[in-house]
């Protein structure tokens, strides 16, 4: 199946593709989570580099104004409504899980500024528990480029992509979709030409893509 070949020369292609986020903690994780919502990865992690060096703990966000952390994520779009979110969810860490990140998908889409993609994201990279597959633009780009899924609307396409292939690799696909994403199969305009799958692409040189 040209799917699964296509699969196997991307994941040659980007064997150190890994999540985007710098993180070293659950907690790290679901801060950055909720800043990267429209905003490129380099950006957030400029921001977190400053703000995880000074904010440890759910504690400490709980404690803090909105304003205290404008500070650090002022570049980050919508950082007012980010800065509230962070600092309402950890809250609800202190008062009800102990000041930990939730390891479940419903406690975690209870906490403001967290939908299922940033659930789904949180306990795959920071506790390793896989229960789909985050689906961010570039993944819903590539994704239907490639034919995968006829769908753009992300819950879809992350159901297209869970039935065509095993969980084995769920955890991998959000990684190398978005690696390659990057590197050739770019928004607007792809770089066919260069793309080592474009044989097996049912979307190569086509001008009119999504
Ligand atoms: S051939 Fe073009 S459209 Fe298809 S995956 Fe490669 S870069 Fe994307």
């Amino acid at each position: 199946m040209a799917n699964i070949e296509a699969w196997k020369i991307l994941k040659k292609t980007y064997p150190h593709a890994k999540y985007y986020l710098n993180f070293k903690t659950p907690l790290d994780l679901m801060v950055a989570a909720i800043l990267s919502a429209r905003v490129r990865d380099e950006v957030v992690n400029a921001a977190t580099q400053t703000l995880f060096a000074k904010y440890k703990k759910a504690d400490d966000y709980a404690g803090a104004s909105v304003d205290d952390l404008l500070k650090f994520i002022g570049k980050v779009s919508f950082a007012g409504n980010k800065a509230r979110n962070i600092v309402a969810a950890c809250k609800l860490l202190v008062e009800r899980h102990g000041g930990k990140v939730p390891k479940n998908m419903g406690e975690l889409t209870e906490l403001p500024g967290i939908g299922s993609k940033t659930a789904n994201a949180i306990l795959q990279n920071a506790y390793d528990i896989i229960v789909g597959v985050p689906c961010d633009t570039h993944v819903l780009r590539v994704a239907f480029r490639l034919g995968w899924t006829k769908n753009t609307n992300p819950e879809k396409v992350e159901a297209d992509l869970m039935k065509l292939f095993p969980k084995s690799e769920w955890d991998k696909l959000p990684h190398v979709l978005k690696a390659h994403g990057r590197a050739a199969c770019a928004a607007p305009d792809p770089y066919c030409s260069k793309c080592p799958v474009n044989k097996l692409c049912p979307k190569a040189g086509v001008k009119k893509r999504l």
